[in-house]
């Protein structure tokens, strides 16, 4: 968008005058820009009013998310803060200061130790726009429309359906247009899976595998001395030994059919909606979770029926028109997962109810898995399917979420969700292992691609392999007090954090890609594209995390030296380590755009945040430097960090497109200062570079051009200051320009660069004719 092209990126045409530098507009297209400006300065500069800032404001978080902590959302990202000096604060800005730190601690507590601007960084939260989803596969009949409460059962003593209220028509029913419209993508990526479920091992022993009786010695003593039913078994199910072939799958695939039709035509499988912790079957209050499956058998045996229900709550955010794509697509994963959870429970169900042979407890608790101390055929699906079980952030009821974990299960915390007998062996895990879901996961299990290609040639290792990266370690305390369930805390220890970095596949010998079939040698495409994204995106996190360390460690210098004056070269070291370390990040995030082919505008925020608490930092450092040093200091003594933490943002802002904000390209005061001059208004003009220069955030690069405005337009100094401005500028925009051997100038910045270089020796090249020149010679 032309329109919004920044002043700096088009340098104006100038002519000198004796006094002041004539700004010709180049194009009519930058009219709207100049307006926008004007109008922002009627406004204030886009300041809000005394008045209301003195209201609580809620912030689009709050707005969406709840305000869960003060009047703000305490959701909002926040970045580390950078160092300052207590005593140099306002009261103001000090509990500002208080008030962001209780907020990074309300955000840690709440997500397993993470911020949400770590969230970010880790892709697990994002507003950018993805891949629009593709899935070309038709509803299984098991969940069409005809299977979903219409009208209430017979068999339940419910009132009524529940209306979905607010600006909806109608009732919470999946025939109603409008929640089948937000539900039907649901409906085809459920589909999707349960189709594809028999590629796991998992489901493939739920089907075929063997059944053994648990040993007793794993079975806890109080629970086999009041054994209701001592004749009969609990058991577990077993892998079939031997790789998962087409032909095993094949006949997995048979017996999934088999019990599809079993709930369909046995069971009258339905399935309906219902409020988080009411009883869809009296209406009752009870506590259930995000979804229930219920196996109702009345005394004709005949009359038995299945029914699965899933939490209106976590379906509502999707009548919502105005999330984002990542809240939508990650929503509407989440429930799909819930119904396959689901689904297992129903599938058992029907597995027990037809198959009594089995000899297991009645009523009939899940089978166990293996080895898995704990039952429970939804959970232990989840975790051989993706690695752990779905949870959502925040984990509040009736919000929508802005993102996911996948938690590692079992633990010791599972048993709160475990309704039977909990093995003694092997003993649970007092440990919580926590993995963010990426947003990129939501995008690729809405495409086509991926399952055509991607799972069908590697299995559900993909989603793992692609999805737990980076995670998060937490120890428990734990303590029994004799319940069923103990009492569980987050231990003292901070969180740790896990990598698991996974190599996704070998490259494949030339010879070996000879004989791919095509299907096969687009799998690997995809897999080596994979595995590029993954090496890109891990420098991205481990040096965005390197250079918030280091932040860290210059705090802790800068308090305990308690002067910034004397600036030691332990902390130019620290500050130099960080900015090589942001400048990667900020590269990495480039090619990642790049490989990808999608923009990540919320970690391109971070980083320009992370930018600008650094340069107020060394701003300020220098200004102080250099106002408190003996005379021999050299002028900019911080010239060369300043410098490179430029080239970053550079780096960060390049392209420099419309798809950038402008305040992120430049001071918002560059456009009208200019424009001050092209009418006339000397001194507004110089107000306004003033002001730039002196932000204590301003960039490198303002600070030059506005330094250049000013050493054009004004006349009251004397020449020589004015040409010793101009130089300064010329030097920083050639340093800016020239090769570095940590970070080279973004090629689409040189032209830009080069064009300014061009304006300033035209300005030095007129204050050079003012001293030949009578200063009266107005026009060239
Ligand atoms: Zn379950």
């Amino acid at each position: 968008m032309a329109g919004n092209i920044s002043i700096i990126l088009n340098p104006p045409n100038i002519s000198i005058n004796i006094d002041f530098v004539t700004v010709e507009k180049q194009t009519g297209e930058e009219k709207g820009e100049e307006e926008d400006e004007g109008t922002d300065e009627e406004n204030g500069g886009a300041e809000i009013s005394p008045e209301a800032s003195s209201l609580p404001k809620l912030t689009p978080w709050a707005l969406r998310y709840g305000a869960s902590f003060d009047a703000n959302s305490g959701w909002t990202p926040i970045s580390i803060y950078f160092p300052c000096h207590s005593n140099e604060l306002t009261p103001e800005e000090l509990t500002e200061l208080e008030k962001i730190k209780d907020m990074e601690a309300f955000q840690r507590r709440s997500l397993n130790g993470l911020t949400t601007m770590q969230l970010v960084d880790l892709d697990a939260i994002s507003t950018r726009p993805l891949k629009a989803p593709n899935l070309a596969n038709a509803i299984h009949p098991i969940i069409r429309l005809d299977r979903w409460e219409k009208t209430l059962h017979p068999a339940f003593t419910r009132q009524s359906l529940y209306p979905i209220g607010g600006d909806h028509e109608g009732d919470w029913i999946a025939s109603n247009p409008v929640v089948y419209s937000a539900f039907e993508p649901v409906m085809q990526l459920v589909s999707r899976i349960l189709l594809n479920v028999q590629m796991t091992p998992w489901f493939d022993a739920f089907m075929l595998g063997e059944k053994r009786a648990i040993p007793k010695d794993r079975i806890p003593a109080d629970v086999s001395n009041n054994d209701p039913y001592p004749d009969m078994e609990y058991m577990s199910f077993h892998c079939r030994p031997g790789p998962m072939t087409q032909e095993r799958q094949d006949q997995s695939e048979i017996i999934r059919d088999g019990f599809f039709s079993t709930l369909a035509n046995q069971f009258d499988l339905f399935l309906g909606f219902f409020p988080r912790d009411i009883d869809p079957r009296d209406g009752l209050r009870d506590s259930y979770g995000h979804g229930l499956t219920i196996f109702e058998t009345p005394e004709h045996k005949d009359d038995s029926f299945i029914s699965i229900w899933l939490c209106i709550n976590d379906v509502e955010g999707l009548l919502d028109s105005t999330i984002n794509d990542s809240e939508r697509l990650g929503m509407q994963w989440f429930i799909a997962n819930t119904m396959v959870h689901e689904f297992m429970h129903a599938i058992w169900f029907a597995m027990w109810g037809t198959e009594r042979d089995f000899n297991v407890k009645f009523p009939p608790d899940d089978p166990y898995f293996e080895d898995e101390p704990i039952a429970e055929a939804g959970f232990s699906m989840e975790q051989a399917m993706f690695g752990g079980t779905a949870n959502t952030m925040p984990d509040k009821p009736g919000t929508t979420h802005f993102g996911h974990w996948i938690e590692h299960w079992p633990n010791i915390e599972s048993i709160a969700l475990s309704s039977g007998v909990v093995m003694l062996s092997p003993a649970l895990q007092a440990t919580r292992v926590v993995y963010p879901v990426r947003v990129s996961f939501y995008e690729e299990i809405h495409q086509e691609e991926f399952w055509d290609i991607g799972v069908r040639q590697f299995g559900f290792h993909l989603f793992n392999n692609r999805n737990l990266r980076v995670g998060i370690r937490q120890e428990l305390d734990v303590t029994w007090t004799g319940e069923r369930e103990p009492d569980i805390f987050d231990a003292d220890s901070a969180p740790e954090m896990v990598a698991s970095f996974r190599i996704l596949s070998r490259e494949l010998l030339q010879a070996e890609l000879l004989g791919l079939s095509p299907l096969q040698r687009k799998a690997q495409l995809l897999a080596r594209s994979f595995l590029q994204s993954t090496i890109i995106e891990n420098s991205f996190l481990q040096h965005s995390e390197q250079a918030a360390t280091n932040m860290r460690h210059i705090m802790a210098e800068a308090s305990t030296q308690g002067q910034y004056g004397n600036i030691m070269a332990q902390q130019k070291r620290y500050i130099m380590e960080a900015l090589k370390s942001h400048g990667i990040a900020a590269k990495s995030l480039a090619n990642l755009q790049k490989a990808n082919g999608t923009l990540y505008p919320d970690r391109r925020h971070n980083l320009l945040h992370w930018n600008k608490g650094m340069r107020t930092y060394l701003n300020e450092v220098e200004n102080i430097m250099r106002a408190n040093t003996p005379a021999a200091t050299p002028e900019r003594p911080l010239r060369e960090e300043l410098s490179m933490l430029e080239r970053c943002r550079m780096s960060i802002v390049c392209p420099p497109d419309s798809e950038i904000p402008i305040e992120e390209i430049e001071d918002k005061r560059l456009g009208p200062a200019f424009h001050a001059n092209t009418v006339g208004n000397k001194l507004l003009c110089l107000q306004l570079c003033s002001d730039i220069t002196q932000e204590p955030s301003c960039t490198l690069l303002d600070a030059c051009l506005a330094r250049l405005l000013a050493a054009a337009v004004n006349s009251s100094i004397s020449k020589a200051t004015r040409k010793n401005d101009v130089a300064l500028s010329i030097d920083e925009l050639r340093r800016l320009m020239g090769s570095h051997p940590e970070l080279a100038c973004p090629h689409p910045w040189i032209e830009v660069l080069d064009r300014w270089i061009v304006v300033a020796e035209a300005v030095w090249m007129g204050i050079l004719k003012i001293r030949s020149k009578s200063p009266h010679h107005t026009k060239r």
